[in-house]
């Protein structure tokens, strides 16, 4: 499915999956990376060294969840657009997602849009909290979003009321 649709099957993203208990520590990186191709930035973004070493350029990126601070610096050098800060401690109902975000405009802060998955599709309400659009992001802004929190590992993207 991931090879035809760009979409990774639940058994591979279950693998990547921070654990309930690191996600309980606070923000952590959650990295949706599925496809041996030439590309590491990532590497060399992470100042924690959470994300390993790679022998060959083609391997996928591994992190450890423990040694990532959910800092977020690797969201916008990744080129796939692959990399996501989960924050599950935010609230009681609503967690929150960082993400890469390449569509303008841009969103405004407290904006109320629709959180969608990797299919696209409508999965909840969702609120922007904060937009991240400065120079060292290279032209990769990243907005955060908050989403009941059922749905952190879901929203991967989001549409602006008026469908933009
Ligand atoms: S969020 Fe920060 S600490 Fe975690 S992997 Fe990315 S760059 Fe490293
Ligand atoms: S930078 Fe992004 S696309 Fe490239 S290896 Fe890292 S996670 Fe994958």
């Amino acid at each position: 499915m991931l090879e035809k649709t760009g979409v990774p099957e639940p058994e591979q993203v279950k693998k990547i999956t921070p654990s309930e208990e690191r996600f309980q520590k606070g923000p952590v990186a959650v990295v949706e990376c599925f496809q041996n191709i030439p590309c590491d930035p990532c590497r060399y973004a992470c100042r924690q060294g959470a994300i390993k070493e790679f022998e060959d350029i083609n391997d996928l990126p591994v992190i450890d969840h423990e040694l990532c601070n959910g800092c977020g610096l690797c969201i916008s050098e990744c080129p796939g657009l692959a990399i996501f800060v989960i924050d599950a401690t935010y609230g009681k109902e609503e967690g929150l997602i960082k993400l890469p975000y390449e569509y303008l405009p841009l969103p405004g802060q407290e904006e109320e849009v629709t959180g969608i998955d990797t299919e696209g599709q409508a999965v909840c309400g969702a609120r922007v909290v904060k937009v991240q659009n400065t120079k060292a992001l290279d032209r990769t802004p990243v907005v955060t979003l908050a989403v009941p929190r059922q749905h952190l590992m879901r929203v991967r993207s989001f549409v602006r009321k008026g469908g933009e």
